[in-house]
């Protein structure tokens, strides 16, 4: 069984927002809303300041609270552990997204809680997620993290990484490459 998860170089991206409007066309994401989006932050104080670049979406958390306060059992683990919601057992509560730290959950308008689903139904077919396919960097890497010959298992071993938020013990399979 597979592991799935997902790595952005930071030394790569440039947010050029080509996963943004991938992710917005591949999934019919409603107007308005975003299952990714890029992120520019500063670190330190000027003159010696960098910018960290990355793309970020529902980090597919292997402790997820989204999926243990679900009352009714919508967000579940998928294959590989992809955190996915099924619109036929949303009641649209919103306890969710009240749970997830990351605040990349959005109501649908047709009443359930949508989000990033690692484009499941494009992994089902053996093709790797809209945003990683467009990306004209490379920044974006998905496979299996279980896998000691795939790219991403390689590419955590060989450089330093990063997780949003690790205090909150959720452990995100979205990882920056720093
Ligand atoms: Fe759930 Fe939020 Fe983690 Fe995605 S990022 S799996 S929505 S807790
Ligand atoms: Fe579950 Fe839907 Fe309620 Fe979220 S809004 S907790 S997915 S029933």
């Amino acid at each position: 069984m597979a592991r799935y998860g997902m790595t952005c170089d930071e030394k790569l991206c440039v947010t050029c927002n080509a996963c943004v409007l991938a992710c917005k066309s591949e999934n019919k994401v409603p107007e308005g809303e975003a299952r990714c989006w890029t992120v520019q932050e500063e670190r330190g104080v000027f003159p010696l300041l960098t910018v960290e670049t990355r793309s970020e979406r529902c980090n597919h958390c292997e402790n997820a609270p989204c999926v243990s306060a679900c009352p009714t059992g919508a967000s579940y683990y998928a294959e590989g552990g992809i955190v996915l919601v099924d619109p036929n057992k949303c009641v649209g509560c919103k306890v969710c997204t009240i749970a997830c730290p990351y605040e990349v959950r959005y109501m649908h308008p047709d009443g359930y809680i949508d989000k990033c689903t690692f484009c499941v139904h494009r992994v089902r077919e053996g093709k790797d997620p809209a945003c990683v396919t467009v990306c004209p960097t490379g920044a974006l890497t998905f496979g299996d993290l279980d896998d000691p010959n795939s790219e991403i298992h390689q590419q955590l071993k060989r450089r330093t990484s990063k997780v949003l938020k690790p205090e909150e013990d959720t452990r995100p399979r979205l990882f920056f490459l720093t």
